[in-house]
């Protein structure tokens, strides 16, 4: 399949102001990852230049091997018990306002890391009581107990991705499961008195239909989601899936007129759009 060139529209929006240098040697200083670097993210200039970034805990190696995913796969070393901490320390030294958490996919843990997302956020609460918390979790195998655990730290926002249409799972996200996913969006909305907002997103030009797209949103509603990410794919490397095809700024406003007519409160839906893109604006509304 001859290679798809790039449309105009997808430019990477790289501005490396003073801050952005800081934040990088900072996270370089504290050997911390954040899924902007392992991922290649075109929008790491932008967020780290408005002091937001998304951090990686649990290590840079997946047990998954979903095939859109540039991050390392393998098998894990154990968690770095100090790495809570170091991220409150990094979060209190740049003053975030915003922080995201996520994580490769630990199945080697027996809680698949939940203990050590609740640590984390309650490590940022100590060190930066001011700074709103998302975390953007794997599927923890749909273990209701590590998922309570997760939300009983009482992020302000707890994010699932969905990632695509059920159809494409077996191609796109082997190892996973959509109504897995479904039911733990499910499951965080009902949380017992929790006030945190259910947030999922998905990527687009992988092969689906707008039909397809249009019942996963209904899904995502149905599932208590409030919040939506929608961005385009793009390959971070030769050997993983190639795009199919690359929609046009139009229609990711048609997606987004779409999602807000379906009721979600906060669409973030764009060409460079992912999944923390903008995350605080969640709360600007
Ligand atoms: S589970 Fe997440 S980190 Fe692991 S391969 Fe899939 S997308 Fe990448």
């Amino acid at each position: 399949m001859a290679k798809k060139r790039l449309p105009p529209w997808i430019k990477s929006n790289s501005l490396w102001s003073p801050e952005a240098n800081e934040l990088r040697s900072l996270l370089k200083g504290l050997s911390l990852h954040t899924v902007c670097q392992e991922a290649r993210c075109p929008n790491m200039g932008e967020c780290f230049s408005r002091g937001t970034a998304t951090f990686l805990i649990l290590g840079d190696t997946c047990t998954r091997n979903c095939r859109f995913c540039a991050v390392n796969h393998g098998s894990p070393l154990p968690p770095d018990p100090f790495e809570p901490q170091r991220v409150g320390q990094a979060v209190k030294k740049l003053g975030l306002k915003f922080a995201v958490i996520t994580s490769v996919t630990r199945d080697d843990l027996t809680d698949g890391g939940a203990h050590h997302f609740a640590k984390t956020v309650l490590a940022i609460r100590e060190a930066n009581p001011v700074c709103l918390i998302e975390v953007l979790v794997p599927d923890f195998q749909g273990d209701a107990k590590a998922i309570g655990k997760v939300l009983e730290s009482s992020p302000e926002v707890f994010g699932h991705n969905v990632e695509t249409v059920p159809r494409l799972y077996p191609l796109v996200r082997p190892g996973a499961d959509y109504q897995r996913s479904l039911s733990i969006l499910k499951f965080a909305g009902n949380f017992s008195n929790s006030k945190t907002i259910v947030k999922s997103g998905f990527m687009v030009g992988l092969g689906e239909t707008r039909e397809e797209i249009r019942q996963l949103l209904e899904d995502l509603r149905e599932a208590g989601c409030k919040a939506v990410t929608i961005g385009q794919y793009l390959r971070p490397r030769i050997d993983l899936l190639p795009v199919s095809r690359y929609y046009t700024p139009e229609e990711f406003q048609e997606l987004k007129e779409e999602a807000y007519a379906l009721g979600f409160f906060n669409v973030e839906s764009g060409p460079l759009v992912r999944s923390s893109y903008h995350a605080e604006r969640v709360f600007q509304k």
